[in-house]
Parts: structure tokens; sequence; C-alpha cells
């Protein structure tokens, strides 16, 4: 009895001693999201290309110009880079590319792309089939910041898949750093990334507005890099920032 009365008094302490507003019993239902077909896209995601069209891209002057054909977005070369209309903040990127069957050149002249978030940040496109050259540049690499933990591409000419977990840097009033930005990527639902902190716009030293909403880029590299498949879900901030 005595015990029983000393839990009894433990547990109103431990909810008398809970924060306002925190929430002790974390199992009611959560949101129902459908994950659609293997690949996507789920119910939530924005669609930024279902193989039909570039309405929701913008080239750098005016309209996108990569070729659409079959469901497939291929890179017009020259043509220059193109970037997402919205802007988006944390979010899950799914994203599937295809380097050409036949790569020409050497090193990163193979098959060259990149997927940069907030037009700065770039997680590398690249053909590095079991490639041996530096690591910091190959596909996967947060560019000339990590490299992936390990080399899961497949050959050129197959299709590979990206889900990436992009967690926007912070920054304060004075437009100041307070919290660096996150990469968490799968290459073809293997981890090649894990948290993996962001040290400033990638292959520049140039400053990143500190809006938390900026356009996804899609590199044009001289390479006629193919894309399908490409859908995002907005993250709520991890912390209520
Ligand atoms: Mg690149």
């Amino acid at each position: 009895m005595i015990l029983r009365s000393i839990g009894y008094g433990l547990s109103l302490a431990v909810v008398v001693l809970l924060p306002a507003g925190a929430e002790p019993d974390r199992g009611e239902p959560t949101k129902v999201v459908d994950p659609g077909p293997p690949g996507g896209p789920p119910s939530d995601a924005i669609v930024l290309f279902d193989g039909k069209d570039l309405s929701r891209w913008r080239g750098r002057d005016g309209d996108a110009r990569w070729k659409v054909e079959d469901g497939v977005l291929t890179i017009a070369p020259g043509t220059g880079d193109i970037v997402t209309r919205q802007g988006f903040g944390d979010c899950q990127l799914h994203l599937e590319w295809r380097i050409p069957a036949e790569v020409k050149g050497e090193g990163e002249g193979r098959g060259n792309s990149g997927l940069k978030f907030h037009e700065a940040y770039e997680i590398q496109i690249l053909d590095s089939h079991q490639s041996r050259s530096n690591a910091m540049v190959q596909a996967g690499a947060v560019y000339k910041q990590h490299r992936p933990l390990v080399n899961a591409c497949r050959k050129p000419g197959e299709w590979q898949s990206y889900d990436i977990v992009f967690r926007t840097p912070r920054f304060d009033a004075e437009k100041k750093l307070a919290r660096s930005g996150t990469f968490t990527v799968f290459l073809n639902g293997v981890l090649i990334q894990d948290h993996a902190k962001i040290l400033g716009r990638t292959n520049s030293t140039k400053p990143v507005p500190p809006e938390e909403r900026q356009p996804l880029l899609l590199q044009d590299h001289g390479s006629p890099v193919s894309f399908r498949n490409v859908w995002i879900r907005e993250l709520a901030p991890e912390d209520g920032a």
C-alpha cells in the first residue's frame, strides 16, 4: 500500500513536471498517407514530373527547354539548368535518373548532372558505376563536402533512384547561420548519406539567401541525362522551428 502510494505520487509528479504543451501519450493515430505504387508518388506528394510536361519547372530565362518524350525528361545540352517554379524548405524528394547507355568522356565528364536544393547544395549525379575516381565528386556525394558511404551505383543506361531528406540550414534574425542543414540520401534503396552536415554552398563561397523555401535545381552539365518520377513531400521542421 505504501509502495503503491509512492508510485502514485511519482506518476503525479511526472505529470506535474512535464512542461506545458508536452504530449505524454504519443499513441494517437497519425495522418493517413496512401503510399501509391512502388516508387510512389504517395498521396501527399507534390509531383514535380509525372512524365507529361514541365509545367512545374522553368529555365533561367523563361520556359524549361529540356526534352519530354515517352514519359521521360532528358537534358537538352546547352539549354541550361531548370528550376522548380515553387520553393521548398524541409522536404523528402524522390527522383529517378539514368545516365545514357553510351557514356563519353572521363571523370566528371561522364554523364554529369546534379540536383541542387535551394539552387545551392548539390547532390551529384554522374556515371560512377564501380568508379575508382574521386569519391568527393561521385554520384551521391554532397558535392566536394561528403563522399557517399558506399558506391551503390548501377550501370549507365539503367534507371537509378534517389530518396533524399533535406533539412534546410536555419538562419537567425541577423542572417547568420544558426543551425546547419543536413542531407540523408538513399541511392537505389541503399543509405549513402546519413544526416550529412551541409557546410555551405557546394563548389562556391557565394552566400546563400537565408529564405527557408527556395527552388530545386536540375543541372545541365552538357550530358543528356534522363529523369522520371520526380516528387516531393514537404516536411514539418524537426524542432518546431
Ligand atoms: Mg554535377
